[in-house]
C-alpha cells in the first residue's frame, strides 16, 4: 500500500501522543514538535533557554525555531511515512507545511474537561511512553515522571491557546479535503481502530488518485 503522511491535530491531554507512538510500531516515522523542543531545552545555550522557558510557560515556540528543527527531521526521513503529532499548530505553520504532501488531517475532539482530567493524571516513562496514573497506570517497577509543563495552570493555558487556532487550522486542512474526525473520548484501543479505519480510507483514496495520475497522458 502507498505510504501515507499524516497529521494528528487536537487538544494536549487528547492523546494524539499514545495514537502516534502505536503508529511507530507500524512503521512510521512519529514527529512530535513537543519531543523535539524538549530535547532542544536540555541545551544550556541561549535558545534552549529561551524555548524552556516558553514551554513552562505553557505558550507557543516561535514559528522560525519549529520550522529549523523540523525541516532537519523531515530531511533525515526522507520518503518514509511521517505521523506529525503537534504539529502544524497555527496556521503560518500549515502554510509552511503544505509545500509538503499531506494524506490525511486527523482531528482528535475531546471535551475541556475530559483532556484537563487525563492532563492531571499524565506521566512519562524515563524512555517516553505515555502512561494514566488511572487508566493505564506504569508497570511495576518502570520509573517514570511527570512532564515540567504538567501542572493545572499550565494545562488552562495551553487549552486555550489550542481552542484559539483549532478552527481554523481545521478549516484549512477540511477545505483540502484531507480533515477526519476522531472520536477521542473512548478508549485508547478504540481510538486506535478508528484511526485504522481512516488511514485504509486514506490509503485507498492515494492509491486511486495515483492510479489516475498515472493513466492521464
Ligand atoms: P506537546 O508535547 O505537543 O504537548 O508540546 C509541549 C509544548 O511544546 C507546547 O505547550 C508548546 O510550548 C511547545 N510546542 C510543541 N509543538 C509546538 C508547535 N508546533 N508550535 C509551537 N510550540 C510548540
Amino acid at each position: 500500500m502507498k505510504h501515507l503522511n499524516v497529521i494528528f491535530l487536537g487538544p494536549p491531554g487528547s492523546g494524539k501522543g499514545t495514537q502516534a507512538q502505536k503508529l511507530s510500531s507500524q512503521g512510521f516515522i512519529h514527529i512530535s514538535t513537543g519531543d523535539l523542543l524538549r530535547r532542544e531545552a536540555t541545551a544550556a545555550s541561549h535558545k534552549g533557554q529561551a524555548i524552556l522557558q516558553i514551554m513552562r510557560q505553557g505558550g507557543l515556540v516561535p514559528d522560525h525555531l519549529i520550522f529549523e528543527l523540523i525541516d532537519d527531521v523531515m530531511i533525515r526521513h526522507c520518503g518514509a511515512p511521517l505521523v506529525f503529532d503537534g504539529f502544524p499548530r497555527t496556521l503560518n505553520q500549515a502554510a509552511w507545511l503544505s509545500s509538503f504532501r499531506v494524506d490525511v488531517a486527523c482531528i482528535f475532539k475531546i471535551s475541556d474537561a475530559e483532556a484537563l482530567g487525563r492532563l492531571g493524571r499524565r506521566v512519562m516513562g524515563l524512555d517516553g511512553a505515555i502512561y494514566d496514573t488511572e487508566r493505564l497506570p506504569p508497570p511495576p517497577g518502570v520509573q517514570y515522571l511527570r512532564r515540567a509543563d504538567d501542572a493545572y495552570a499550565i494545562h488552562i493555558e495551553r487549552l486555550q491557546q489550542y481552542r484559539e487556532r483549532e478552527a481554523e487550522l481545521c478549516s484549512f486542512y477540511a477545505r483540502k479535503g484531507l480533515l477526519r474526525t476522531v472520536d477521542a473520548s473512548q478508549s485508547c484501543d478504540r481510538v486506535a481502530k478508528q484511526i485504522e479505519t481512516l488511514l485504509k480510507l486514506a490509503g485507498s483514496l492515494a492509491e486511486k488518485k495515483s492510479a489516475r495520475l498515472a493513466e492521464s497522458p
